[in-house]
This record gives structure tokens, C-alpha cells and sequence, in this order.
């Protein structure tokens, strides 16, 4: 029996988690659950799944959930706080975690799990692409294992001799990460220039949370998806190339020195990666539905717009300067998509405010967790001096 701690259990991968797990009582059990601030789902999902402890980030919301859960019956260990997520994460009531915090948000609690050796089901790419090399020292000394929820990397990893998350020697040539393009495929900055949040969270095929819905929709998404999969296979910039597949039914591929290129296909659906995630190296039913390549129709591949969508390019960009730049560019996006959400920055300027703190803050080495999250607020700072000047 598998302890899995869901750490963001009320988001879009929560679910899809908490799906997967209900389908196996004999396997896994949620045994902890946290939110940020919605107490009222976070208390319903521990009514359904009866985890051992239930963490709310925010404090000021602790003896709420204590009263709701008590109301409904629920015996549960309540904590709060910053502190009780990094501790459950590393703590003895689970031996997998999935991280599924959206943003830098969950760095620390992704950081703890590797650290105490867990099984790490990485969802929150934002903490990769922060700390990559942190986080990859981190699981070395815990002595745990990282198995990537995020699809396409979870696709690239099943393509890997024995699901071995090393390239050294194996003969790969080129990863190739898919994206569906996002809901704007195809349009011109001119046409760019006035759309809504509403329109650009509106994803033609994966439902998912509100941040990466926008970071889909301006191709950062795949840019941060390229910084993950250079630290997760330990792959060089110029071997990972992004393919425009709208269909999004390959999840990505690799291509072999031999010229064999293997892909991994499925329905757009998170619990195909959950579920191989959480039963590796063995498999179970996710309740996604079956792909019929009779009528799945014609699949189709195409070169990114980097010109339209910047932000893929200023993300390789990051990725090459190297130091801390994967953290500057993640920052001042998460501030920008923020400020866009919030109706207070047009969709184009997302990439100008990146672009500006990219150029104002040139890369440092990464030393520790304490420099880099202060790198973090520095770039966070820069962000908002930038959102006074294009708004
Ligand atoms: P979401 O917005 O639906 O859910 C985010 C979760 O994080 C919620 O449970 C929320 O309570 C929690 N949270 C937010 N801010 C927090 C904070 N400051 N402290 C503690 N908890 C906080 O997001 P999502 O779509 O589920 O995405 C989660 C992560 O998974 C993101 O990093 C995203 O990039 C990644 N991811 C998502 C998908 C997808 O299909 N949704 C696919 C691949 C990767
Ligand atoms: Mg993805």
C-alpha cells in the first residue's frame, strides 16, 4: 500500500490524482491532503478520501477547516501554514508526494520530498525550472526517485530504455516535446493585441488550472516544459525541439542515433501520466478512455511561431545563458501572467515584462536555496517596475 501526501489535492492534477486513487483502494491511499486557501473542497475531499492530515497554506484558515471537518464527521489530523507542508512532505504519514502546488509556491515542499527520499511525482514544473540543480541534489542525497507527471515529460521518460531518466549512453539524438499550440494557434500579434483571460484559459484540449491554461496559450508553457526536460534527462538545449501537434495525442518522442523514433501516445488526459506515475514500473487502469486510431483523424505536426509567441524563445533563451536565468524567467512570468489574469497587463506584454527583467537582471550562478529565492524576489520586484511601465 502506497501513502501518497497530494499536495495541491483541490487543483485540476489533485483531482485527476485523486481519481486515480480511488479506482485502487487496495494500492494507494491519500494520506495527506493540502490547499492553499479553498477550505470548503479541501475539507469535501477529505470527507471522500479520509486522508490522516489535512494542511491548509493559509494560517488564518486552520480552525475553519478544524470546524468544518468536525461538522461532517471527519477524523483527521488539521495543520497550517508554510512549515506543516514542508513537513508533511518529508515526514512519516506518506512515502510518495505528489507535487501538485502551482508555481514557485511549491519549491519548498518538492524540495523537501527529495530531500527525505520520497517517491517525488513531479506536476509543479515551476520548482524545476527554479532550482533545477538543487532539486537534483536534493534527490540524490535523499536517495529517493522523481517520476514526471507533467505529459510530455512522462511520455519522454516511458520512450527511455527502462524508463531510465539519464541520456548518458543510451543513444538518443534529439527529445522532441509536443504542444497543442494553445488556444491562439495560428493567430498574428495583431489579433493577439486585445484577448481576454477568459479566452486564453479556453484550452481546445486539456482542462486544466488558470496559470498554465495562460502559459499555454503564450507557449511559456513549453518553454518552461524545455528547462525541465534539459534538467530531468540531463539533455543540452540544443538536443530538445518543440513540434506544434494540435491534436495533442503524442505526448512527445525520442529519437534514436539510428534514425528509430518512439513516441507515446493517449488521450489528452493527466491521469494517464498520474497513474503510470503513481504504480511505476508496474501499470493500472486510469479510467482514461481508450485511443481509436480509426477515427482519432489525421495527426499533425508543425514548427513553433516563436515570432508570435515569444515567450517559447526567451525561454531557451534563459536556458542557455544558464546560472540562475530559468529563475529570473520563471518569476517575472509568474508575475506577469498574475497581473494578466487580474485584467491589469495586455496578453502581449506577458513576454515584454519578461523579456525587460531577462535583460535587467543578467544570470548568476546558483549557490543555494536561500540566494535563489531571494534571486526570485529580486526578479519578482523588477517584474512588477516593468508592469508600471507598459500598463
Ligand atoms: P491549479 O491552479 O488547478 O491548482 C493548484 C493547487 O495549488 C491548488 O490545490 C491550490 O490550492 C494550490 N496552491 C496554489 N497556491 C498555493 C500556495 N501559495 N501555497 C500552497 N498551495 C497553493 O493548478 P494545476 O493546473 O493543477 O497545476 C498544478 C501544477 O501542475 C502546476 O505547476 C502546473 O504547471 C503543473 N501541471 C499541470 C497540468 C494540468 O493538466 N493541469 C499538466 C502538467 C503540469
Ligand atoms: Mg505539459
Amino acid at each position: 500500500m502506497k501513502r501518497v501526501a497530494v499536495l495541491g489535492a483541490t487543483g485540476s492534477i489533485g483531482a485527476s490524482t485523486l481519481d486515480v486513487i480511488a479506482r485502487h483502494p487496495d494500492r494507494f491511499r491519500a494520506s495527506v491532503l493540502s490547499a492553499h486557501r479553498n477550505v470548503a473542497a479541501l475539507a469535501e475531499l477529505c470527507a471522500a478520501h479520509r486522508p490522516e492530515l489535512a494542511v491548509i497554506a493559509d494560517p488564518a484558515l486552520e480552525g475553519e477547516l478544524a470546524r468544518r471537518l468536525a461538522a461532517a464527521g471527519v477524523r483527521c489530523a488539521v495543520a497550517s501554514g508554510h512549515a506543516a507542508l514542508t513537513a508533511a512532505a518529508s515526514g512519516t504519514l506518506c512515502d510518495t508526494v505528489v507535487a501538485a502546488i502551482v508555481g514557485a509556491a511549491g519549491l519548498d515542499s518538492t524540495l523537501a520530498a527529495a530531500r527525505a527520499g520520497k517517491r517525488l511525482l513531479l506536476a509543479n514544473k515551476e520548482s524545476i525550472v527554479l532550482a533545477g540543480p538543487l532539486l537534483l541534489q536534493a534527490l540524490h542525497e535523499g536517495g529517493g526517485e522523481l517520476i514526471p507527471v507533467d505529459s510530455e515529460h512522462n511520455a519522454i521518460f516511458q520512450c527511455l530504455p527502462g524508463g531510465r531518466p539519464d541520456l548518458r549512453g543510451s543513444g538518443v539524438r534529439r527529445l522532441i516535446l509536443t504542444a497543442s499550440g494553445g488556444p491562439f494557434r495560428g493567430r498574428t500579434r495583431a489579433e493577439l493585441a486585445a484577448v481576454t483571460p477568459d479566452q486564453a484559459c479556453r484550452h481546445p484540449k486539456w482542462s486544466m488550472g488558470r496559470k498554465i491554461s495562460v502559459d499555454s496559450a503564450t507557449l511559456m508553457n513549453k518553454g518552461l516544459e524545455v528547462i525541465e526536460a534539459h534538467h530531468l534527462f540531463g539533455a543540452p538545449a540544443d538536443t530538445i525541439e518543440v513540434a506544434v501537434h494540435p491534436q495533442s495525442l503524442v505526448h512527445s518522442l525520442v529519437e534514436y542515433v539510428d534514425g528509430s523514433v518512439l513516441a507515446q501516445l493517449g488521450n489528452p488526459d493527466m491521469r494517464t501520466a498520474i497513474a503510470h506515475a503513481l504504480a511505476w514500473p508496474e501499470r493500472v487502469e486510469s479510467g482514461v478512455a481508450p485511443l481509436t486510431l480509426a477515427t482519432c483523424g489525421a495527426l499533425e505536426f508543425e514548427a513553433p511561431d516563436l515570432d508570435t509567441f515569444r515567450c517559447l524563445a526567451l525561454a531557451y533563451q534563459a536556458l542557455r545563458a544558464g546560472g540562475d536565468a530559468p529563475a529570473i524567467l520563471n518569476a517575472a512570468n509568474e508575475v506577469a501572467v498574475e497581473a494578466f489574469l487580474a485584467g491589469a497587463l495586455p496578453f502581449l506584454a506577458i513576454a515584454e515584462v519578461v523579456e525587460g527583467v531577462l535583460a535587467e537582471l543578467p544570470p548568476q550562478a546558483v549557490v543555494d536555496v536561500e540566494s535563489l529565492v531571494a534571486r526570485d524576489g529580486e526578479a519578482r520586484a523588477a517584474a512588477r517596475r516593468q508592469l508600471r511601465r507598459a500598463c
